[in-house]
Parts: structure tokens; sequence; C-alpha cells
């Protein structure tokens, strides 16, 4: 009898995965195992949200496991040590491992890597796990990674897809392994009220309604706050319940322009973690330094906080700042209005609003939260750093109706469109009529400052 683990990490699936397929075709006993990792919960990335969202996940991954004969092996620590323990109890010749971007997932493949050798045992890293291309299959002339969109995505659309796989029929393990209970959702205290539902099941599930009946709006909708047009599928991408190549080739196949609108969308998903992979430290650094003076300071904090609990005076702004906290996800229109007011116009870190997305989005994750807040920030990979989105224009263009603000504000419910996205213009006596705060700043002193801050003006 030969033995393979399969280390699962942000892959939380049995569909087209290349780890659990190679593992079965080289050994007759695979142990899939999920190792909740202290250092990560300890480094604050294992926030209620998430950790709820990889309870349902986990319980998902172990079902269809026992479906299929298996089950799934659960152990708490340092993911290294626990292999290595796992690995000799069954003497397994072979781990297997979805290849990670973040530098934490690298060192730790690294670290794996040796103490398995050290033992005789070997590590297969697969690529095209976590994105459906690889970081770095497609790179510019001179350089390790690309910096500008559009150039990427027309190589990345050339490459030859790799083939998609069904889940396996069996999957058996050793006699006689002890595995810690699966973490319960109902435990996790501090969920957002309305967060989605994980596992792979849900990610098949809204995949498919997705590609039968949502898909073809995209492209003219997806920027619509109230409509809520986009897939939702963010959650499940950032956890692997569902596969980013599937979901490409499977959109590519419905066809039509809003299948091309979403699959570029899942491109910048690529584009970011192919950033990432070549420039770990872009997780806490600029990428590209623009000398910013963040303001700092009781006032800096005080805004901050009303920023972070929909309180800045901007409706718009407030919306989507109480949609994230009230479902642990915001609409993508919502995140780059909030994430400008925050770095541009109250010229705040944006490190400050990455970390406030982090602790609270269920799909958080290192290289879309990083660089999508640096692109917005101007300190990434935007062609246009000094672009600022001015959230009055935003809220007229994307919310033209006042719905989502209406749902999200309901202060402001009885107040319609366009007012309600400019509630100071009212005559005071009406105005007096909103239970709602005065804006934090004015859209000119908060150009000023960012002009000033970034010695652009
Ligand atoms: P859809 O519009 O249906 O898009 C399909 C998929 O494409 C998404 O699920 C996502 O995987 C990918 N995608 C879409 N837009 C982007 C983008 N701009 N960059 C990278 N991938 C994209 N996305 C995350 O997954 N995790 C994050 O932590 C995250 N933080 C963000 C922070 C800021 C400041 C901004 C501006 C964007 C952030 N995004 C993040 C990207 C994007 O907002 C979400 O992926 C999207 O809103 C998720 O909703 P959806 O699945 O309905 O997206």
């Amino acid at each position: 009898m030969n033995v393979a683990v399969v280390l699962y990490t942000s892959d939380l699936r049995l569909h087209d995965h290349p780890p659990l397929r190679a593992a079965l075709s080289s050994c007759d006993r695979v142990v899939p195992l999920f190792v909740r990792d202290r250092a990560v919960a300890a480094a604050g990335f294992a926030p209620p949200n998430r950790q709820a969202f990889l309870a349902d996940c986990l319980a998902d991954l172990d079902a269809g496991l026992r479906e299929r004969g298996g089950r799934l092996v659960i152990r708490s620590g340092d993911p290294v040590a626990q292999v290595c323990a796992l690995a000799s109890e069954t003497d397994a010749d072979e781990v297997h491992l979805a290849a990670g971007v973040s530098a934490y997932a690298r060192a730790r493949e690294e670290r794996l890597r040796t103490a398995l050798e050290a033992e005789g045992r070997r590590l297969h890293v697969h690529d095209m796990v976590v994105t459906a291309v690889a970081p770095g299959a497609v790179t510019p002339a001179g350089s390790d990674h690309f910096a500008v969109f559009t150039p990427y995505f027309r190589r990345w659309a050339e490459l030859p897809p790799r083939a998609v796989t069904a889940a396996p029929r069996t999957v058996l393990l050793p006699e006689g392994i002890g595995s810690e209970p699966l973490p319960v959702r109902g435990a996790v205290t501090g969920v957002s009220p309305a967060l989605a539902k994980g596992g792979e099941t849900e990610a098949r599930r809204l995949l498919a309604n997705w590609l039968r009946s949502g898909i073809t709006r995209y492209e003219d909708a997806h920027d619509d706050l109230a409509g809520d047009a986009t897939s939702r599928l963010s959650p499940h991408l950032h956890f692997g319940t569902l596969s980013a190549a599937e979901a490409v080739q499977r959109a590519r196949a419905a066809g039509g322009p809003g299948a091309e609108a979403f699959v570029r969308q899942l491109c910048w998903r690529d584009f970011h973690h192919q950033v990432l992979a070549a420039r770990p430290e872009t997780a806490a650094e600029d990428y590209r330094a623009r000398q910013d003076r963040w303001r700092t300071g009781p006032a800096a904090e005080e805004e901050t906080e009303a920023w972070k609990e929909g309180r800045t005076g901007y409706p718009v702004v407030d919306a989507a700042m109480r949609q994230l906290r009230h479902e642990g996800w915001m609409h993508n229109r919502g995140r780059l209005l909030t994430a400008s007011f925050l770095a541009k116009t109250l010229y705040v870190d944006w490190r400050t609003g990455a970390r406030h997305f982090l602790d609270l989005l269920v799909d958080g994750d290192l290289a879309n939260n990083q660089l999508n807040w640096q692109w917005v920030a101007g300190t990434g990979t935007d062609t246009r750093p000094n672009r600022v989105l001015n959230p009055v224009r935003q809220g007229l263009r994307y919310d033209p109706q006042g719905r989502y603000v209406h749902r999200w504000v309901p202060e402001l419910a009885g107040l319609p469109a366009p007012q309600v996205h400019e509630p100071w213009r009212l005559p005071p006596l009406e105005r007096a009529r909103f239970d709602y705060p005065e804006r934090l700043v004015e859209l000119a002193d908060g150009l000023d400052r960012f002009r000033r801050g970034r010695g652009t003006g």
C-alpha cells in the first residue's frame, strides 16, 4: 500500500483539484488534511466571518469525501510539523499541495519541502489550483511580472486552457487515522448577520445559477449598486471551493458579452496574484511609492472610525460601509468608492483601510485586497495615480434612484434621489428631519489635503 497526503489550504474542493487527482493516480490511499494554522490566526488573518465561512467549507468537503469512502482529517498547529507527523504516522511517500502566492505560503512550501526531503519523502507543489493561470506563466520582456493589466490580459487570454477535471469517485484513507472534530460555524462569535454560506456544494450551485441567468446582464449591470448583479463568487474563489480555471472555461463556453466581461474580472484576480507572487512585500509596502505624507493623529483617527461605522455624511459611502459590516461582503463599486474616500478624500494610509476590509470581508484576500487598495490609493498598478472618485457623482451615476442608499441608510429612506446623495443641500428645516451625520469634510477640502500631502498641487 502506498500513501499520499494532500494538504488543503485555499483549495477546499473535490472538483478540478490537481493535487488530489495526482495523489490518487500514484497512491492507493490518500489522506486529505486540513491544518488549522495557529500562526494565521495569531497574525489576525482568521477573523470571524472567514472562520464561519471556512467551517462551512470544511464540513462540505468532509461530506463530499465521505460520499467517496473517505473523510477530511483535521489537525491544529504548525502545518509543516503536522504534515510531517501525519506522513510518518501513515508512512506516506508523497505530499501534494497547491502553490500559494503570499510570502507566508511560499515560506511554508519551502519549509515543508526541506522537512519532508530530510525524511526521504517528496513534496509536489501544483500550479493553477488557486489561480486560472500560474503566476509567472506569462511575463513581459525583461520582467518577472506584468505591471499593467491590458497587456497581461491579452497574453493570459491566449494561453491554452488546462484540462478541467471531475471530482474523483473514490478516496480511501489508510485505517486508524485520528482527526480533531470539524469546526462548527455556529460556535464562531462576532459573525456578520447576513454572511453567505460556504462550501463547494454552494459554490457549484451559485456558479450554475450565475451561468444560467446572471451572466448575460453582467456587462451592463455590474456597476449598478442596488441591482446587485455580480456573481458573488468571490468568497468561493478565495477559499477555493470553486476552481478559477473551471469558472473561466464554463463562462467562455456560455459565451456573449456578459461572459467576456466576467472572464476579464477573473483575469484581474490572476493579475493581482502574479503581482503579489513577484513582489510579496507589496502586501504591506507601496508597489510604487508616491512619497505620501498620510494624515495621522486624533482627527484622522476619528474620521477613520466614522468611515468604518458608515457615518461619514456621504450617503453612498456610508451605505457601502454598512453593507460590509452586515454581510461581510461589499459590491465592487462600493469598494472602489469607499477606498477612494479613505485614501484620497480623508487622505488616510491605504493600509488602515485594507486592514479593516480584511477584518470583515468573507473574501478577504491578500492579493486582491492589498493590490486593489493600492490601485485605488495610487501607490499600485493604476496608471492614473492621482484620480479621486467623487462620492456624490459616484452615487448619482451608480445608484441613480437611491435604492442602495435607502437599503443601507434607513435614516434617509424618505429622501428621494437625487437629493439623497447630497442631503446637506436641503434647506435647514428639512435637513433637520433626517437624523443623519454632517459631512466629515467638504470634497474641495479633501482634494486639497490629498494634493498637498502628495505634493501634486
Ligand atoms: P464579480 O464581479 O462577479 O467578479 C467575478 C470574480 O472576479 C470575483 O469573484 C473576483 O474573484 C474577481 N474580481 C472581480 N473584480 C476584481 C478585481 N478588481 N480584482 C481582482 N479580482 C476581481 N476581491 C476579493 O476577492 N478579495 C478582496 O479582499 C478584495 N478586496 C478589494 C478591495 C478593494 C479596495 C477593491 C476596489 C476591490 C477588492 N476586491 C477584492 C475585488 C472585487 O471588488 C471583488 O472581487 C468583487 O467585488 C467580488 O464580488 P463578485 O464575486 O460578485 O465579483
